[in-house]
């Protein structure tokens, strides 16, 4: 059996790469790697493209899409085992939070993009204006770039893709190197509903290039008009750099560190489940995972024994197996960041009540969910991103100590907070860096913020689809003159 670790020979770098399955170490596919020329290529046929497909009633960009939701979901089966093969995730995430979500998306901004998008009339008191009329319109950008990561290969990239197509734009997404197949496989599907609609105009206005991050840095600097960037900080940092060495407009879309609180007077059964679902969803690699669980004091032994019970029965393995809960991790690089949390803050004093090693037995990417308490704040597992299976958490004694210790951190993504709705929880106003706040966990809404900013010190994101379209376009003013009469 291969190692199970995307491994990237010296010549991929150059030409070629393969894909792993993180539970098996079966090699996938081969791939070529897309070179600066080859990205300048799609960029050119995605602004072809464009020519044709913004020319097109807002009505048919709409109908494509509401196509490739269909066809998302006819496709589901298939789609979801490429995706657990590539990511590792149970079939039924797979199902649910990438293809279902993408499906989600796609209807969501074929049925609300002309909403969005309606031209505004510009109210204005200026008697020297009296006769002019004005108006905001919001006109497509051109080209836009998606650099996408792996942990949720469909949904996260969809999401943009369809906003950004819908507004009239073209798209050029570069996947991440270990998630390439369900690229493809969207872009095929895409292009089937292209078909399907009876437009079989070329180029397509929907490209997808394949390659390492030496190829995302090309797009970057290619001739797209604006660029978004989901992935880590540490790469985020270095795309806004190279985009503001060249002025283009970026969106990122990094890490997280996400609290969740838990109120004395909340349903344990129910908020412990969440906790475990939340921390433990995608082996824990999600940007809204739950990353710091802080329980009052008083319930704070309870919910431990029960978030221990239910860690107790997950079953792990590999995510293509009906009945896994939780599959390997993508990579044996992650699973070293998880291992090096851990250890680090067991070190300091953390008592870990079940898990805290890897399973090499199930193979080299797996890592035992992980119940950790007697935390503070000075360990990095409580202060930088750790994307795996461990719940960690911390008691308070009062709900203002909580929404200190859940702003304790650089990040801002979400949150969420647990209790009974006769007792008002903490004022998500109390959480100034959380962007978006829920009272539950649960897969993205394509109508509601959620992914947002990166950091509470670089927030730069915007709710999804409700104003995606909109970042999208470029808002034009036009005026014109009435004469009375
Ligand atoms: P990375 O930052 O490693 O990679 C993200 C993407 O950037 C990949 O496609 C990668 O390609 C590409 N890339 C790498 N180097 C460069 C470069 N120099 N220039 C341009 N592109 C480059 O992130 P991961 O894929 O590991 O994703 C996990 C991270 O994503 C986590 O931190 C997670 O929190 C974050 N995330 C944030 C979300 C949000 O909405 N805020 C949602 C989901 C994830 P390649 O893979 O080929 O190296």
């Amino acid at each position: 059996m291969d190692s199970g670790i995307h491994i990237v020979g010296k010549s991929g770098y150059r030409d070629g790469f393969s894909t792993f399955n993180p539970a098996t170490g079966e090699t996938l596919a081969n791939y070529q790697v897309a070179s600066v020329d080859d990205v300048a290529d799609a960029v050119a046929r995605a602004r072809l493209a464009q020519l044709w497909w913004s020319r097109l009633p807002l009505l048919r960009r709409a109908a494509v899409l509401r196509r490739v939701a269909k066809l998302l979901c006819d496709a589901r089966e298939p789609l979801a085992r490429t995706i657990t093969s590539e990511s590792g995730k149970p079939l039924q995430e797979a199902l649910l939070n990438d293809v279902m979500v993408a499906a989600d998306a796609a209807v969501f901004c074929a049925g609300n993009a002309a909403s969005v998008l309606r031209p505004q009339h510009i109210p204005h008191s200026n008697p020297a204006l009296r006769f002019k009329r004005s108006q905001l319109s919001f006109e497509p950008l051109g080209v836009i770039g998606i650099i996408s990561p792996w942990n949720y290969p469909l949904s996260i990239p969809a999401a943009d893709v369809f906003a950004a197509l819908v507004t009239g734009n073209g798209v050029v997404l570069k996947p991440s190197e270990l998630t390439p197949q369900t690229a493809l496989d969207f872009e095929a599907l895409f292009n089937r509903a292209l078909d399907e609609e009876a437009l079989t105009a070329l180029p397509r206005p929907f490209q997808v290039v394949i390659g390492l991050g030496l190829t995302g840095q090309a797009l970057v600097s290619s001739d797209i008009d604006k660029l978004i960037f989901t992935g880590s900080v540490a790469t985020g940092r270095r795309v806004a750099v190279a985009a503001a060495n060249r002025l283009l407009p970026v969106v990122l879309e990094l890490g997280g560190k996400d609290a969740m609180v838990v109120l004395d007077d909340a349903d344990l059964d129910t908020a412990s489940s969440a906790a475990v679902w939340g921390s433990m969803m995608n082996a824990g690699q999600t940007c809204i995972s739950v990353e710091r669980c802080y329980v009052h004091r008083s319930i704070y032994s309870r919910f431990l024994t029960l978030c221990r019970d239910k860690i107790s029965k997950l079953n792990i393995g590999d995510g293509s197996l009906p009945g896994t809960d939780l599959g390997p991790l993508i990579s044996l690089a992650q699973l070293q960041i998880v291992k090096k949390q851990v250890e680090e803050a067991r070190i300091l004093g953390a008592t870990v009540h079940i898990g805290g090693e890897p399973l090499p037995n199930l193979g080299p990417n797996f890592y035992a969910p992980t119940l950790i308490t007697d935390l503070d704040h000075s360990m990095s597992l409580m202060r930088e991103e750790t994307f795996g299976p461990v719940l960690p958490v911390m008691p308070f004694s009062t709900d203002d100590e909580a929404v200190l210790f859940a702003n304790d951190s650089e990040f801002g993504l979400s949150a969420s907070v647990w209790g009974r709705t006769a007792t008002p929880p903490p004022s998500p106003v109390a959480l100034p860096q959380v962007l978006s706040w829920s009272m539950t966990s649960s897969p993205p809404l394509p109508s509601a913020p959620h992914r947002t900013a990166a950091s509470r010190r670089a927030a730069s994101g915007a709710p999804m689809a409700v104003s995606a379209c909109r970042r999208w376009s470029a808002p034009s003013t036009s005026m014109s003159i009435s004469f009375p009469g």
